[in-house]
């Protein structure tokens, strides 16, 4: 195989010839899976930080392949996005999350349910109408979605305008937005500025090394004081040891996730714990 580069013609090294025969053949084996919905979904659940009951719970994608075994979402999403794929996998766990959020209504326990989307995914222009339309067919109250969107690009200039429509339009309907993996991406403060965002999720690198630096938790103070001061829910992720939680206790946070509190289990687990 070679890759064409301009008018240049580079041969290939060994391991990038893998790298691209993986990526196709994964490609080829998520389109199967999405065609048999042979995907399907962790909930970890978030708590409240004083009294550790259970109040929402993140929706993550979980995928194991008859072929190619279990592919992480570190994998799997990088790929989905590259190949467009994100739409459909974006759209699968909508659906799911918007279904099981009726359930757990149903069943007397209501709690809101928190999906990952990247801002890429909402470039797409029909992407609040397709979120409408599943809330509206599924019969989910927009109160109990809640979109965790990443930093990791920086927005594109022409974009905003339109990014920021669909937000605002999902907002009025009830529709919330986190700002995931805070303090790390490009532009947490352009995001809070432009974009109708109700909540901030302190990276887990930060709550990690809580213990370890005075630096850190003096940052993490600042983080919630910041977020109080705009009116924002602060949600702590990635607390590990009941000396982060503990010390999270001691602040103004609001919401803790991690495997302290719980690892991403199966939704019959999910229940046993309302
Ligand atoms: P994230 O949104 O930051 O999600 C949290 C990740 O940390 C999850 O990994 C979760 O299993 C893991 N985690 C939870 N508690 C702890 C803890 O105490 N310590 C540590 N070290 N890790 C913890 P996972 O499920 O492998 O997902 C990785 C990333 O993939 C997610 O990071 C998210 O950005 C992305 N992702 C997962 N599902 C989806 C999805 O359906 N759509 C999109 N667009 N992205 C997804
Ligand atoms: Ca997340
Ligand atoms: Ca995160
Ligand atoms: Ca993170």
């Amino acid at each position: 195989v070679r890759e064409a580069g301009g008018n240049q013609i580079v041969a290939l090294s060994a391991d990038r010839h893998r790298e691209l025969n993986r990526a196709a053949l994964l490609e080829t084996r998520l389109l199967k899976a999405l065609d048999e919905k042979n995907l399907h979904v962790l909930y970890q659940p978030q708590v409240n930080t004083q009294t550790q009951k259970i109040c929402g719970v993140e929706a993550l994608v979980r995928w194991d392949d008859d072929v190619v075994g279990s592919v992480a979402p570190g994998e799997l999403i990088p790929l989905a996005e590259s190949t467009g794929l994100i739409h459909n996998i974006g759209n699968y766990m909508l659906r799911e999350a918007c279904q099981q959020a009726v359930s757990w209504k149903k069943a007397g326990t209501p709690i809101t349910v928190s999906i990952n989307a990247s801002v890429r995914e909402f470039r797409d222009k029909n992407m609040a109408d397709v979120v409408l339309q599943t809330l509206a067919e599924t019969r989910c109250p927009a109160e109990l979605i809640q979109f965790e969107i990443t930093e990791k690009f920086a927005l594109e200039a022409e974009l905003v305008g339109s990014i920021q429509k669909q937000l605002e339009t999902l907002q009025e309907a009830g529709v919330s937005f986190v700002l995931d993996d805070f303090g790390t991406g490009y532009s947490s403060f352009r995001y809070l500025q432009i974009l109708p965002i109700s909540a901030i999720k302190i990276d887990d690198t930060f709550i990690q090394a809580i213990e370890k630096s005075e630096k850190t938790q003096k940052l993490v103070e600042s983080m919630i004081q910041l977020g109080k001061t705009l009116d924002l829910t602060i949600v702590a992720e990635g607390v590990e040891t009941t000396q982060q939680l503990k010390w999270l206790q001691t602040t103004a946070c609001d919401i803790l996730q991690g495997y302290a509190i719980c690892k991403p289990i199966a939704v019959a687990d999910i229940n046993k714990r309302l």
